[in-house]
């Protein structure tokens, strides 16, 4: 349930209307706007159902929210969560570009990325170190040498620095070195990772499953902010379908969807969904004309050469006709680069 407060509710009818819900054994959230405060109910809430909720002072309005996510659920946010990436936002009108290899592969490489990603119009610089592989054969990353580049990288052009985790027990060193902790498709659902990510002061980058619907989704962002963390950034990365079109399938009215169901910032990664680097650009417009918040784009200097991803990573040259492209797509949505 949630209880839309008067516009003009105080501090003391906030703490009473609070405490009436927890004094059932359910607990509250808070959501401050410019415009109006939401007090969300997370628990049994059948036991509510008897409470003249509007005879108490300060409440305006109380709705049951029927879907299995809460904290994600856009009724439960006063306005859309912006995400902070350096000293940019997600999820402000400004559509945000992070780009960089699929993999670190060694320094000059990523600083001659970073350099150039920036000059176009980068605000992030992406470079897994730990690297989900389907096959135990290939390349798995450099780990924290890895991070160590992109670390140096940072400091040397600005751009804050989104890497994936895969595993628990690298939380405390991948938040060490990142600014945004990338949570891969295949683990989605690893629901001890979700957790443990919670519980990190660092905003999460969460790929959506490759089977998964926009509620299991939806659900796994619940399990990172259940634990007090919410800023994450959900990605639609393409789903496993019979098309035979590309590499995944991108669902591309899975941004508008989510856009009416959550307050989190919704961003695109057209890369994967691709496959393939000439259809990167189509999908990135695809996504930003259906109100994608940002895009997350593989570029190499040499894709020729790249040890994972090659295929799809785009060439320094074809990202600058990307984001030049970008710009009139992004203003015909209202919202600029
Ligand atoms: C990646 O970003 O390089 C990656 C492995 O992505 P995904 O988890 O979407 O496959
Ligand atoms: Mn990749």
């Amino acid at each position: 349930m949630i209880i839309i407060t008067k516009h003009d509710v105080t501090d003391e009818e906030l703490d009473h209307i609070r405490e009436r819900v927890e004094a059932f054994g359910l607990q509250t959230h808070l959501s401050r706007g410019k415009h109006r405060t939401v007090v969300g109910c997370i628990g049994d809430e059948e036991v509510l159902a008897g409470v003249p909720w509007l005879s108490i002072p300060g409440v305006e309005a109380v709705h049951t929210v029927m879907k299995p996510y809460k904290l994600a659920n856009l009724q439960f946010a006063a306005e859309p969560t912006r995400v902070p990436l350096g000293d940019t936002t997600i999820g402000d009108t400004a559509v945000t570009v992070v780009a960089g290899p699929c993999s670190v592969e060694g320094l000059d490489m990523l600083a001659e990325t970073a350099r150039r990603v920036g000059k176009a119009g980068a605000v992030g610089l992406r470079g897994g170190a730990f690297k989900p592989r389907s096959s135990p054969y290939s390349f798995g990353g450099l780990g924290e040498e890895g991070l160590k580049m992109l670390a140096e990288v940072r400091s040397q052009s600005g751009l804050p620095i989104v890497t994936e985790i895969m595993d628990t027990r690298q939380a405390d060193l991948v938040a060490e070195y990142a600014d945004v902790l990338q949570i891969g498709a295949r683990n989605m659902q690893n629901f001890s990772l979700l957790t443990e990510v919670g519980r990190l002061q660092r905003p999460i980058l969460l790929k959506r499953g490759m089977s998964a619907t926009l509620e299991d989704l939806l659900l796994a962002a619940e399990y990172i902010m259940k634990q007090g963390n919410e800023n994450v950034i959900l990605c639609e990365r393409g789903i496993r379908t019979f098309s035979d079109a590309a590499r995944n399938t991108f669902d591309l009215a899975a941004i508008p969807v989510l856009k009416k169901e959550t307050h989190l910032p919704v961003i695109a990664d057209p890369s994967h969904a691709a496959g393939r680097r000439d259809l990167v650009a189509p999908l990135a417009y695809a996504a930003v004309a259906a109100g994608a918040d940002g895009l997350l784009i593989e570029v190499h200097p040499e894709p020729e050469q790249a040890v994972s991803d090659g295929d799809q990573s785009l060439t320094f040259d074809e990202f600058d006709a990307l984001m030049a492209g970008l710009e009139p797509v992004a203003a015909a949505v209202g919202r600029t680069l």
